[in-house]
């Protein structure tokens, strides 16, 4: 049995003011076709005899990050200069960092859509700078746009942990969501904000020595990680059965063709003879400079669903579609803790039963994966936008939200009439005790009231009166959808069926 080793590098821009070493503005929107070098320097241009100067924020933001990912934090580091010629990079080299990374030593859990975790080691993360960017234009001039030069970037290397496509997605996608939670990269792929490498070798399941390793490179979005390593992975072990041999080298994607291409034979590390910055000083990080970050990180991804799942009880599904989507999440926990205190209120209770207070957490996500989301989706406004939740808050608060669910959860509204309750909430922001006033929502509570429903449709219907007394069991729910609609779905069906039982009997 044959068995991929695949390890990650993935590099991200900090989201920083200026920046790597010099005072220029960090942007995240500077392509060429807008402004090309607005944001360029003598330093991050790389005129010769310019100094750079480390920029502080881009420091805390990759401790912060490391800590986030289990890594240590180096006490004592350095910069180094990692040598090669590329236009886009006219000093003939870049500020990164060879031997002393800031983090090291780090993992991180990933769960799977199984459910399961699959941990992954953390090798480093280290600081580094972008280069500047080139365009190939159509008459084959290349132009070169510096307002990428020198934007603080960080390269996170992982062990060879992972062995699937799909664990190497699921680990990149984690990653970009925790960067998203710490606010220190807006990590988006298509803008090349995050870039992902695959290491990936093949070998026998008894082979203790790992097979000759390929590099596949320029790999923007996350299903072209996936299908790489699935298609490399095929590839490598055809290769090996038919006894070729594998060739260490860096291949491409392709994305229409769906498959890899060789586009170089790898070089090593000392083909880029690193040696330490000589314009820059040795770094030192405090341990209290350390534990100040370290208290300051917000609730983390692990941490929310841990939470989520113990306060909440929800099932794991749930729990990944709040914890990926953080304003869903936020929404959601604020709408439940007004719907709570709502509860309370409203049955004079002080404290809600155990049981009781899952049923209504489980109502309250049951309306907003189902109910919502499909309001969401057929707001022709919001046509073409992915994230439609994004747009919730706006239309409607989470209190009134909460208010919403207690309605239901009291039976103070029938949940047919409350989908027109909470459409009207979405098209006039008004809260849903005042619509059911305002339009006379309330459901039927008095039985002689809904006795008299029941009567005018029997007399409507004699037909299916006379089917039913005849033993066709079909005639009584059609009976029962009359009375329903009759009642503008303000009957409770239960009572209903009850008392349309006992009028039939009579
Ligand atoms: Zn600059």
């Amino acid at each position: 049995m044959y068995k991929a080793t695949i390890g990650l590098e993935i590099h991200f821009e900090s989201k920083t003011n200026s920046k790597m070493f010099c005072s220029c503005p960090n942007e995240e929107n500077n392509s060429l076709e807008e402004k090309p070098n607005i944001n360029a320097c003598p330093v991050c241009a790389g005129h010769p005899g310019t100094l750079p100067v480390i920029n502080k924020e881009a420091i805390n933001k990759i401790i912060k990050t490391g800590l986030a990912l289990n890594c240590k934090i180096a006490e004592h580091t350095k910069f180094d200069r990692k040598n090669y010629f590329y236009p886009d990079l006219p000093k003939g080299y870049q500020i990164s960092q060879f031997d002393m990374p800031i983090c090291f030593g780090g993992y991180l859990d990933v769960p799977l859509d199984d459910g399961s975790i699959k941990r992954v080691r953390i090798t480093r993360i280290h600081m580094e700078e972008d280069t500047a960017k080139s365009y190939h234009t159509k008459d084959g001039t290349t132009l070169i746009d510096f307002n990428r030069s020198s934007v603080p970037l960080m390269e996170l290397v992982t062990e060879p942990d992972i062995h699937t496509g799909e664990e190497a997605k699921r680990f990149a996608q984690e990653i970009q969501l925790i960067l998203k939670y710490l606010d220190v990269s807006n990590a988006d792929m298509e803008k090349g904000q995050m870039r992902c490498e695959v290491n990936i070798s093949v070998n026998t399941e008894d082979d203790d020595e790992l097979g000759t390793k390929v590099e596949i490179k320029n790999l923007n979005s996350f299903k072209t990680v996936e299908k790489s390593i699935e298609y490399e992975t095929k590839r490598q072990i055809e290769a090996l059965e038919n006894k070729e041999k594998i060739i260490q080298e860096t291949r491409g994607w392709d994305d229409n063709k769906e498959l890899t291409f060789s586009q170089r034979s790898k070089e090593d590390a000392h083909e880029y003879r690193y040696f330490p910055e000589p314009d820059l000083p040795p770094l030192s990080i405090s341990s209290e400079k350390i534990e100040a970050i370290l208290s300051s990180l917000p609730e983390l991804p692990n941490q929310k669903r841990d939470r989520y799942k113990n306060e909440y009880n929800l099932d794991h599904k749930t729990i990944e579609f709040f914890v990926r989507k953080v304003e869903v999440g936020i929404f959601f926990e604020k709408a439940v803790s007004e719907l709570i205190s709502w509860y309370k209120e409203s049955n004079q209770i002080k404290e809600i039963a155990d049981e009781k207070y899952f049923e209504i957490i489980k109502l309250c996500t049951n309306y907003i994966t189902t109910d919502l989301q499909s309001i969401l989706k057929s707001d022709p406004e919001l046509k073409g936008i992915e994230d439609v939740f994004v747009f919730l808050n706006k239309k409607i608060s989470p209190e009134n939200f909460g208010e919403f669910i207690c309605l239901i959860a009291n039976k103070k509204i029938t949940s047919k009439i409350a989908k027109t309750v909470l459409l009207e909430m979405y098209s006039k922001g008004k809260d849903p005790t005042q619509i059911i006033e305002d339009e006379g929502l309330s459901p039927i509570t008095d039985d002689s009231e809904l006795e008299k429903i029941i009567i005018t449709v029997l007399e409507k219907n004699p037909k299916p009166v006379e089917d039913y007394k005849a033993g066709k069991q079909n005639s009584f729910a059609f009976l029962i959808g009359q009375i329903m609609s009759v009642s503008k779905g303000k009957a409770n069906p239960q009572k209903a069926a009850e008392l349309l039982k006992k009028v039939l009997e009579k």
